[in-house]
């Protein structure tokens, strides 16, 4: 057997025998080349996404392209949401503001760390709720949303909800409060209740937002007693 085709054949995983006895055989000189075994394709590696990743991989990517209204000429980019995909508790704030702009994320300037201490007061850290904005894209000069742009924006947060599933809504400050309950009611008689969300009536608690609560500290207690009742709810069984 020549030398080639002992190369060919151990490529290929085939063991080589020779006769007892047998030295290697010298490569005979007018023996043409053997070709190299063609590469074999890479073994199909199972995709290990889930039905609900690549749902939430679509609707991230119909978000970063949405051009459903004008906001989306000013933006730097628009900020979807963020946290646990099977969170009990869903955060839903007003807009982007410069910060969250800038970085992507909701609820990560002065206001964000503010509605952070006031998870944590509660035992639930930031990473372990969703937190999510009526308007995916920032409004200029930090104006209240538009309805129309806020009714653009509505089913992304829709879905979001729907993939979540979670047990408790908690709508910070009156813009959202007002655009989930379809209601022109102040905040003050909006919080301190349980209200329901949605068709599955999920359980909505209105609480100030944080960005009032840095100018009205005085208020921080009615947003503590709101707290607790998110807290209460999220605590009995199902
Ligand atoms: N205010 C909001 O309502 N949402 C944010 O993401 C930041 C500030």
């Amino acid at each position: 057997m020549s030398a080639a085709r002992d190369r060919y054949l151990t490529e290929l995983g085939i063991p080589v025998w020779r006769r007892r006895g047998d030295g290697a055989a010298p490569a005979e000189p007018d023996e043409p080349p053997v070709p190299a075994p063609a590469a074999l394709p890479p073994p199909a590696v199972p995709s290990l996404a889930t039905p609900s990743d690549t749902a939430w991989a679509e609707l991230a990517a119909k978000v970063r392209a949405c051009t459903l209204c004008g906001l989306h000429r000013g933006r730097t980019q628009t900020v979807f949401g963020v946290g646990k995909r099977d969170a009990q508790l869903f955060v839903i704030g007003e807009a982007p503001g410069a910060d969250e702009d800038r970085q992507g994320e909701p609820f990560v300037g002065r206001a964000g760390q503010l509605l952070n201490a006031m998870l944590r007061s509660i035992g639930l850290p930031r990473s372990d709720v969703y937190i999510a904005n009526i308007l995916k894209c920032r409004p200029p000069n930090n104006r209240d949303p538009d309805p129309s742009e806020a009714a653009s924006c509505t089913p992304y947060l829709s879905q979001q909800i729907g993939l979540v599933k979670p047990r408790v809504v908690l709508a910070v400050g009156r813009i959202a409060a007002q655009w989930l309950l379809d209601t022109d009611t102040p905040i003050g008689k909006l919080r301190g209740r349980v209200l329901s969300y949605g068709a599955h009536n999920t359980p909505l608690v209105v609480t100030y937002h944080p960005a009032y609560l840095l100018r009205s500290p005085l208020e921080k207690a009615k947003a503590w007693a709101d707290l607790c009742m998110v807290k209460e709810l999220l605590s009995q069984s199902t």
